[in-house]
C-alpha cells in the first residue's frame, strides 16, 4: 500500500495525545481516558471504556456492556458498529475486527490516503467460546497491547487449568472451591469452559458477577445453570463450585465457606510469587490476552513494518521485533492497566 506517491504514512495521521491515540483526520480517540467529543472504543473493561465522551463507537455488544457498566447515559450519543461493517468519518474509513478478548472486543481498522493503521485493543489468540476469534488484519502501522510481553509468559491451554480445577474438586469434594475471576470476560469465558469440560452442574456466583453473566446470555452465551452463591447457606456451600470477583475471594467474603480451597484466574498466576501473596491454593494459569509467542505470530501475520506498542512490558516487544527489522514505538500510555482482567 506504499509506493504511489500520494499515500500518507499512519504516523502522520494517527497522534500519541496525554488523552490516548487520535485519528487527527477522522476526528476521534481510541479508549481516551478522559471525556472527548468523539471515542471509538474497543472494549467494555474499564481502562477502555469509560463514561463522558460526547459520541461512542462501538460494536452492538461493547455498547451494552458499558451500558450496563456506567448507565444508559454514559455518552450523549452511542453509534453501534457491527464487525465487519465500515463507517466513513471525515474521510478516515472505520471498520471493527474481532480481537478474541471479551464478548464485544474489536480492533480498530483505520485507512486513510492509501494507508491502514489497525489498533489492537486487548487481544488474544487462544480460541474462546465466548466471543469471536481475533481477526489478523494486514497493515502499515499495528498498534498493539504488551501486557505479558516477557519470554517467561506462555499461558498454558485453559482446557489443561480447567481440568487441574476439576480434578482439585474430586480430590477435595467436601471443602467449597472458589474461583476469583474478572467479572467481564473471565468469568463467562471459566463457566464455558467449565460446561465444555463436561461440569453440568450448578456453579454458584457472588452477586457482582449476575449481571453481565446475564447480559452474555442474551447475546447468544448459555451458561447453564446458575446460582447466587451470596444467598446459599454454608452447608449449601460445601462442595460447591463458587465464582467471586478478585477482591473478594480472600476477604470475609469467603471466610463463610467451608474450608475453602481459593484459586484465581488469571495470566499473572505464572507468577508464583503473585498467586503466594494473595493466599491463592490453586493459581489457574487463564489469560485474556496474548501471551510472548501470540504476541510475536500477531506482529509476524499483519505484517506491519511499525509497530506501536501501547502498555505492558515494552521494551522487550520492540527489542525481539527489531531484531525481525519492524521498526518499534514504546507509546507509554498512562491509564490503560487491567491487571485484574488479565
Ligand atoms: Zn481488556
Ligand atoms: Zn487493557
Amino acid at each position: 500500500m506504499t509506493g504511489t506517491g500520494q499515500t500518507r504514512p499512519p504516523a502522520t495521521w494517527l497522534r500519541v495525545r496525554p488523552e490516548g491515540l487520535f485519528c487527527e483526520p477522522g476526528g476521534f480517540h481510541i479508549d481516551p481516558t478522559r471525556g472527548v467529543d468523539r471515542a471509538v472504543i474497543t472494549h467494555g473493561h474499564s481502562d477502555h471504556a469509560r463514561a463522558g465522551h460526547r459520541a461512542v463507537l462501538a460494536t452492538p455488544e461493547t455498547l451494552a456492556i458499558m451500558r450496563l457498566r456506567l448507565g444508559e447515559g454514559m455518552a450523549v450519543s452511542a453509534q453501534p458498529l457491527a464487525y465487519g461493517e465500515t463507517l466513513d468519518l471525515n474521510g478516515v474509513r472505520v471498520t471493527l475486527r474481532p480481537a478474541g478478548h471479551v464478548l464485544g472486543s474489536a480492533q480498530v481498522v483505520m485507512e486513510f490516503q492509501g494507508s491502514r493503521a489497525v489498533v489492537s485493543g486487548d487481544y488474544k489468540r487462544t480460541p474462546d467460546p465466548t466471543c469471536a476469534p481475533f481477526e489478523p488484519v494486514p497493515c502499515d502501522l499495528f498498534v498493539t497491547e504488551a501486557t505479558f510481553a516477557l519470554p517467561v509468559f506462555h499461558h498454558p491451554p485453559p482446557e489443561q487449568e480447567i481440568a487441574r480445577l476439576l480434578d482439585s474438586m474430586r480430590l477435595f469434594p467436601d471443602r467449597t472451591h472458589v474461583v476469583g475471576c474478572y467479572a467481564l470476560g473471565k468469568c463467562q469465558r471459566l463457566i464455558a469452559l467449565l460446561r465444555r469440560a463436561g461440569w453440568d452442574g450448578p456453579i454458584h456466583i457472588h452477586g457482582a458477577l449476575a449481571a453481565m453473566c446475564r447480559l452474555y446470555e442474551e447475546h447468544g452465551v448459555p451458561l447453564g445453570d446458575l446460582r447466587p452463591a451470596t444467598e446459599a447457606d454454608r452447608a449449601t456451600l460445601a462442595g460447591a463450585l463458587v465464582l467471586a470477583p478478585p477482591g473478594a475471594i480472600s476477604d470475609r467474603w469467603s471466610r463463610r465457606m467451608s474450608d475453602p480451597v481459593v484459586a484465581l484466574a488469571s495470566g499473572w498466576m505464572r507468577v508464583r510469587q503473585r498467586a503466594k501473596s494473595r493466599g491463592v491454593e490453586l493459581p489457574l494459569v487463564i489469560s485474556d490476552h496474548a501471551d510472548w509467542s501470540e504476541l510475536n505470530r500477531t506482529i509476524d501475520d499483519v505484517g506491519a513494518p511499525e509497530v506501536w506498542v501501547t502498555h505492558g512490558r515494552e521494551e522487550a516487544l520492540i527489542h525481539a521485533m527489531t531484531a525481525r527489522g519492524i521498526r518499534g514505538r514504546a507509546l507509554h500510555l498512562v491509564g490503560l492497566e487491567d491487571e485484574a482482567a488479565a
